[in-house]
């Protein structure tokens, strides 16, 4: 058995962006006994998680649930619908953007990596323009697919997919559009159909308040006639074989039961509360969150309003502080983990995480964590980030729906 010599008393506030803090609702959910994944009761199960899964993305389309962690979701899309040494262009925006590139790398595609020069990209998102204007060079449509991150978790900048797709439709060309919405689905607005979007790609433990364990495809009818011609070799992430047995709720493997007893249950919960709500209220502490943040005088890593993400915020801290002793030091004093700079961020900011189940009084606890642990680590503050948010959430405009849709 693990043993740890660290008890600190209460809960551990895991304030990272993803994985999410599990709801006690859903943990619950996950404790029940662990059935046969082809026995009579798995079928409805299985049934019900893929009908709100397409909720959740808002398409008619199939939704593929892999037992796995996101990275293995991006591979799933790549693979089922591209041959070796395709060309794929993808977009820097952050580290994950980085990391699905080298995957394309890894599988002998041929990505291009495009972006705004030097690190401008991790603080500003995708610029449609330059996809389209890439797009239109390409007439002899050597790009198979256009892949970018809809929210990307290792800056807190998100990216506008419906521009995406205009510059894919200006330019006329066939690429397939595939979404990495790991961390904004759930979070934030997200609609596969309507935004043509051919493969979205999602994971369990960010808006769906799951532990890590299970990711997501939904695909478009052209993303699969795609999948009938890719020449890629792929067995566990074929999603033909997947879709065809889906149609009864069993799986040609076995799917990860109790998660997605868990996931059932959070389906529940988003559901319930109403998306539109749930987007309202990780959009309510941003905001504040971001008060508070310019209430320190400190710099949020995201440098265009229009792109904030709703779902975490980076922390640039000022020359010569060391985010991550920062950070150490808010662990070990207040019993709190804050999101590491990721690649090119090292050292140089911290990421507060405000998704899932958070609350006001969960990011206030956050926040007075961070403040704390700014002062005691010495960093020079022009004020008080909590006063800055308590004001922005009592503000008349910004009004919790504490009864849900
Ligand atoms: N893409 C994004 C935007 C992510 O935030 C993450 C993980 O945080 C990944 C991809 C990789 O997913 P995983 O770590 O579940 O494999």
């Amino acid at each position: 058995m693990l043993t740890l010599d660290f008890h600190p008393a209460g809960r551990h506030f895991l304030q990272i962006p993803g994985p999410s803090p599990v709801p006690d609702r859903i943990l619950r959910a996950m404790s029940l006994p662990t059935i046969d994944h082809r026995g009579p009761e798995f079928g409805a199960l299985g049934l019900q998680v893929l009908a709100g899964m397409g909720q959740i993305f808002k398409t008619d389309q199939p939704v593929i649930i892999y037992p796995a962690s996101g990275t293995g979701a991006w591979e799933a899309a790549l693979c089922n619908t591209l041959s070796p040494a395709d060309h794929v262009l993808m977009v820097e925006t952050g580290h994950f953007a980085t990391l699905w590139k080298r995957m394309a790398e890894a599988l002998g595609l041929q990505p291009e990596f495009i972006g705004l020069p030097g690190n401008e990209g991790w603080r500003r998102g995708v610029q449609a323009d330059l996809i389209e204007a890439r797009l239109r060079r390409d007439s002899a449509h050597h790009i198979k697919a256009v892949c970018v991150v809809h929210n990307e978790t290792s800056t807190g900048v998100t990216s506008d997919i419906p521009a995406v797709r205009a510059a894919i439709d200006a330019a006329g060309h066939p690429a397939l559009l595939m979404v990495d919405t790991i961390s904004g689905l759930a979070c934030s607005d997200y609609r596969h159909d309507e935004w043509g979007v051919d493969v979205s790609i999602s994971g369990s433990q960010k808006g769906l308040m799951l532990p890590p364990g299970i990711s997501f495809n939904a695909v478009s009818k052209k993303a699969i006639t795609a999948s009938k011609t890719s020449a890629m070799r792929t067995a566990f992430w074929d999603w033909n074989e997947i879709i065809a047995m889906n149609a009864s709720g069993y799986w040609p493997y076995t799917p990860n039961t109790n998660l997605l007893y868990g996931l059932a249950e959070a389906l529940d919960m988003l559901l319930g509360e109403g998306l539109a709500n749930t987007f309202a209220r990780h959009e309510r502490l941003a905001q504040a969150c971001r008060a508070a943040v310019k209430g320190w005088g400190l710099e949020i890593q995201c440098a265009d309003p229009a792109v904030y993400s709703p779902v975490l915020t980076g922390v640039v801290m000022p020359d010569g502080v060391d985010a991550d002793a920062v950070r150490a030091l808010i662990y070990e004093r207040f019993n709190m983990s804050l999101g590491t700079g990721l690649g090119k961020l090292k050292g140089k900011m911290f990421r507060i995480g405000h998704l899932g189940e958070a609350n006001d009084l969960t990011l206030m606890a956050t926040l007075a964590g961070c403040e704390m642990g700014l002062r005691l680590a010495g960093v020079r503050l022009a004020g008080s980030g909590v006063q800055a948010a308590m004001e922005a959430l009592a503000a008349p405009t910004s009004t919790p729906d504490l009864k849900g849709a």
